[in-house]
C-alpha cells in the first residue's frame, strides 16, 4: 500500500520532497530535479531497473548533491535510503 510519505520522497535516493515526484496518484511524473540525487522525476526512474541503475551510478560517484545548498547541515545518507520505499530498492 502507497502512503503518503512514500510519495513524498525520491524514489532513488530517498530524499523527501515538497511536491510529490510521481503525483498524488503516483502515476504522474512532474519532471522536476531531485535536489540530491538530481534525478529528473519521470525520465531516469521510470521504471525499476533505470532507476536502481541511476542509483548505483550516483552512489559510486560518492553521493554528491545535485544542489549542494540544499543539503541539510545534518545529513545521513544511510538514514535518507531507509526512505526509499521496498517497492523501488
Ligand atoms: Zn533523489
Amino acid at each position: 500500500m502507497r502512503n503518503s510519505n512514500e510519495l513524498n520522497v525520491c524514489r532513488v535516493c530517498g530524499a523527501k520532497q515538497l511536491e510529490p515526484p510521481w503525483g498524488e496518484d503516483g502515476l504522474t511524473p512532474s519532471y522536476e530535479i531531485c535536489d540530491c540525487c538530481g534525478v529528473e522525476f519521470g525520465y531516469e526512474d521510470m521504471n525499476i531497473n533505470a532507476l536502481k541503475r541511476y542509483r548505483e551510478k550516483w552512489l559510486k560517484k560518492g553521493a554528491v548533491w545535485f544542489r549542494e545548498k540544499e543539503k541539510p547541515a545534518v545529513w545521513s545518507l544511510d538514514d535518507q535510503l531507509k526512505n526509499i520505499p521496498e517497492q523501488y530498492r
